[in-house]
């Protein structure tokens, strides 16, 4: 007897290896809500539920921690499944075939779930071993990933096909948050309750208004703040001031002198200095352990370091960079929150003065382009090279430039900043957010705030069925012979 049983876990480590990973899967919380109500109804009849999830993945910093997006939810209907029982399902050949296709389209990762009939925090069988073995081999030889979940109310397990190793690879730790209109959530294993201990003083004030908690999840927020001008930095200082510690600051520029009437980061003698460093020193002034990385680059070229954020903030004043940031979030699955100010001066006169601030949840709110809040033509010009967007300004084809700059007012960028921090605060509180409005209009001339309601588009190429929304990272083994090429400086 002892001698089988030994036989048998050298067995079962072949094909289920432990690892040091961490995974993380996010459902868009729509989806998952349907795919979960399917399995109750399964489970009221002692059955089996079954879904297939495509996913996007983005790799963590560290190479050891992997986040699944689930792209698409597909829950077999009435004659997707050949039988379906108290411990097995079958789906149809039709039913996987066209999972499968889509998967190869997307160049996806195709993540199993199942339940097991009244067990709340199942495990894998050996006989869902044995079938994943069978599926992830099957699916390697379509250059396609795998992966398979069980899942009940209380719990789940997860496990990655590894190719390389023909084995199950178990996870250090998992855990699956959902995608809602509150931001990114996690709900297995459910978060520890946080305490809800003495804060400290210099936020006792504002922790009256939204609890210890809330505060806590400020502070562990990643937070992107894409462009340091007027607005930029206002945002800059009020996220600091409510105790967000880590930034991804992102600014090509320097400070110029007529910049320095909208920088509380920057001081006189910081001209010339470029708006990253002088940011940084200033919350490092502000903030004991606070940890900023600076990109010294335009959003196009800073998407590596803005994958990792927890929320964008869009702070840039032409569309090139907001197309740009709205693809990040959309593909990575990160809340964003764009701002603008517009002032029109018409012989000494103000015509129009004004902001917006537009908050893009990916899967659950439109995205800009759903918004029409993206003027193509003007995003061509603004994606262009540096020199050739010098060209284009001396031809006057850009507005604000070197000779004739927009004007600009700090006053205006506050109102706009303090909008959009106030956003922040109130998905991270959960404060009211179903259907809130997310699109705010300020307009200084009368003054009054419109709110407005932008829906997600299933055409949008961007977020659409068809668009890009949970991609995540590029599939690695691109066309062979190709290689990504840098043009120097
Ligand atoms: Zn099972
Ligand atoms: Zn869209």
């Amino acid at each position: 007897m002892r001698e089988d049983g030994r036989k048998f876990r050298v067995m079962a480590a072949k094909k289920q290896v432990r690892t040091d990973r961490t995974l993380h899967v996010v459902f868009p919380e729509e989806s998952f809500r349907n795919m979960t109500a399917s399995f109750d109804d399964d489970e009221k009849r002692g059955r089996e539920g079954y879904a297939v999830a495509i996913c996007g993945q983005k790799a963590g910093a560290d190479k050891r921690s992997v986040t699944y997006m689930a792209r698409s939810i597909d829950i077999p209907g009435k004659g997707d499944l050949i039988s379906q029982s108290s411990v097995s399902v079958t789906p149809s050949g039709d039913f996987m075939e066209s999972v499968l296709a889509a998967a190869a389209r997307r160049q996806g990762i195709v993540l199993e779930i199942h339940t097991h009939p009244g067990s709340a925090d199942p495990v894998f069988s050996s006989v869902d071993i044995d079938h994943g073995l069978d599926n992830g081999r099957f699916l390697r030889s379509c250059h396609t990933r795998f992966c398979m979940m069980v899942i009940g109310a209380e719990g789940f397990s997860v496990m990655e096909y590894n190719g390389e190793s023909d084995s199950l690879q178990l996870p250090r730790a998992a855990a699956i948050s959902l995608m809602g209109r509150q931001g990114l959530r996690q709900i297995l294993p459910a978060a520890e309750t946080l305490c809800d201990g003495p804060s400290p003083e210099a936020v006792d004030r504002q922790v009256r208004i939204w609890g210890a908690r809330c505060q806590r999840r400020i502070e562990a927020t990643i937070a992107g703040i894409v462009g340091l001008g007027g607005t930029g930095a206002a945002l800059l200082q009020m996220l600091a001031l409510i105790g967000v510690k880590k930034f991804v600051l992102c600014d090509p520029d320097d400070i110029e002198p007529s910049n320095l009437s909208r920088l509380p980061y920057a001081c006189a003698t910081d001209a010339g200095k470029k708006k990253t460093r002088a940011a940084a020193g200033y919350l490092r002034k502000t903030a004991r352990d606070v940890e900023v990385e600076t990109v010294n680059d335009r959003v196009q070229d800073a998407k590596e370091a803005l994958r990792a954020c927890d929320v964008l903030f869009g702070c840039v004043d032409n569309d090139g960079a907001r197309l740009s940031m709205n693809e990040v979030a959309l593909k990575y699955f990160i809340p964003y929150i764009d701002t603008g100010t517009e002032i029109f001066v018409e012989n000494g006169k103000v015509r129009d003065m004004g902001g917006q601030v537009r908050i893009v949840v990916p899967s659950v709110t439109g995205c800009l382009e759903c918004a029409g809040a993206i003027d193509r033509t003007e995003a061509a010009a603004s994606l262009v090279s540096g020199e050739e967007h010098a060209v284009r300004e001396a031809a006057g084809y850009v507005r604000g430039t070197a000779d004739t700059p927009a004007p600009a007012v700090i006053t205006l960028n506050t109102i706009i900043a303090s909008m959009a921090a106030q956003e922040f605060v109130d998905m991270i509180a959960c404060r009211d957010r179903e259907n809130a409005p997310n699109y705010l209009l300020y307009d200084a001339t009368r003054p009054q705030i419109e709110r407005f309601l932008f829906e997600r588009s299933p055409d949008c190429p961007m977020c659409g069925r068809d668009g890009i929304l949970g991609a995540g990272d590029p599939k690695r083994h691109g066309r062979p012979g190709v290689k990504k090429i840098r043009s120097p400086g």
